[in-house]
């Protein structure tokens, strides 16, 4: 085993020194002075990777809790929903507004493809009822990212809810909710934003919290209502994960220095570099058009004959690299390269140099030329 990991799957991903200092730092009262000035802070730096106006919620809570509570203040028991699935997290994401009494219709495509957003525009004419559509921006599980502008256009004509995971997109590839008008958006701190996983961030438009008012799903530790009049007082409505907090504010500061538009073409040139260096392999890309392959996970089909465990745990043992396999379906199909947050080309070079050299030894040839 080396002692430096090179952490390459899609979250919980890389701290940075200082962040993971911050995270160590003393409790302080978290109903005072000083925690309220953090919150406040660090919920208006917030809204400058959102391009928004509305108000970020931090809840203390992994991604699956800000999806759940995305669900359950915009939505009634009976409400039907659009639930547009690529992949595992779009399964969720029906699953969770299922869980909560809505009428789910599925509009599920292949793992691997995106979504279509005529597709949707279709879906919403043959059910007018369709009160609300739930859509992955980025599948991790499948490395693809949805055409969420194109997706949001039609939900706007057709004026339902859009409510958007963007657990693994915001903070790393472009997303404009008011410019796009997202309605809910969803992401959590151990993804693009070099935090440890415990908190997630929620962010409701105008049509969102009027539609809060009616919406009548059970929720106790998520209402965001709740959070909402706490944030006044730079509080939560809970005692809050304060050790991500603290890391989460020295992120953002790093984040707000390096610029939005520097840290979307860092993720877009190493998403680049990624899939050349697979396909340099001879290995092929899970995502079935290349214009959607994220630039946050990339997906690789695994070469006939090569069992993906070995392969992982060899780079993982002797080059320090981890890797990511294939979630349900995909366990044993697929492998996943993770390059969001703290990511470098350096990173990227070594993830590859590792899989060069492992893949002749678990029955892989690599052509040549
Ligand atoms: C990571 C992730 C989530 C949330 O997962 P948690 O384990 O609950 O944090 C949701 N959606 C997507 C697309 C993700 O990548």
């Amino acid at each position: 085993m080396r002692n430096t990991t090179n952490l390459r799957i899609p979250g919980p991903t890389p701290v940075p020194a200082d962040i993971l200092e911050a995270v160590g730092r003393p409790m302080v009262n978290h109903r005072g002075r000083e925690f309220a000035a953090l919150v406040q802070r660090v919920t208006e730096r917030l809204k400058e990777f959102y391009l928004t106006k509305g108000e970020v919620l931090v809840l203390s809570a992994s991604g699956t809790g800000g999806m759940e509570a995305a669900v359950v203040n915009t939505l009634s028991p009976g409400d039907r929903v659009l639930a547009v699935s690529i992949g595992s997290f779009g399964d969720r994401f029906a699953a969770i507004a299922e869980t909560y009494g809505a009428q789910v219709t599925a509009l599920a495509y292949e793992w691997g493809q995106a979504a279509n957003a005529e597709d949707v525009r279709k879906a919403l004419a043959a059910e007018p009822e369709i009160k609300a559509v739930l859509v992955t921006h980025n599948e991790t599980s499948t490395g693809v990212t949805n055409p969420l502008e194109e997706i949001a256009k039609v939900v706007r004509e057709a004026d339902r809810l859009l409510i958007v995971d963007a657990v693994s997109s915001l903070g790393a590839i472009p997303m404009d909710m008011d410019g796009w008008g997202l309605d809910v958006v969803v992401t959590g701190s151990q993804k693009g934003w070099m935090v440890p996983p415990g908190l997630t961030f929620v962010c409701l438009s105008e049509r969102a919290w009027k539609a809060n008012e009616s919406a009548r799903m059970p929720r106790f530790y998520l209402d965001l209502a709740r959070a909402r009049d706490m944030l006044q007082k730079g509080q939560t409505p809970w005692t809050p994960a304060m050790s991500i907090f603290f890391g989460l504010d020295v992120a953002l500061e790093r984040m707000v220095a390096e610029g939005l538009e520097s840290i979307h073409a860092r993720h877009a040139n190493i998403g680049r570099m990624v899939r050349e260096g697979v396909k340099a392999l001879g290995l092929e890309l899970l995502a079935s058009d290349e214009r959607y392959a994220s630039n946050t996970v990339t997906a690789v089909r695994c070469p006939e004959g090569v069992e993906i465990s070995a392969l992982r745990t060899m780079l993982e043992d002797e080059h320090g690299v981890v890797l990511a396999g294939g979630q349900s379906k995909l366990s044993g199909k697929i492998f996943r390269i993770g390059h969001l947050g703290m990511v470098s080309e350096d990173d990227i070079r070594d993830a590859l140099g590792a899989l060069a050299e492992v893949l002749p030894r678990v029955g892989y040839s690599i052509p040549v030329g």
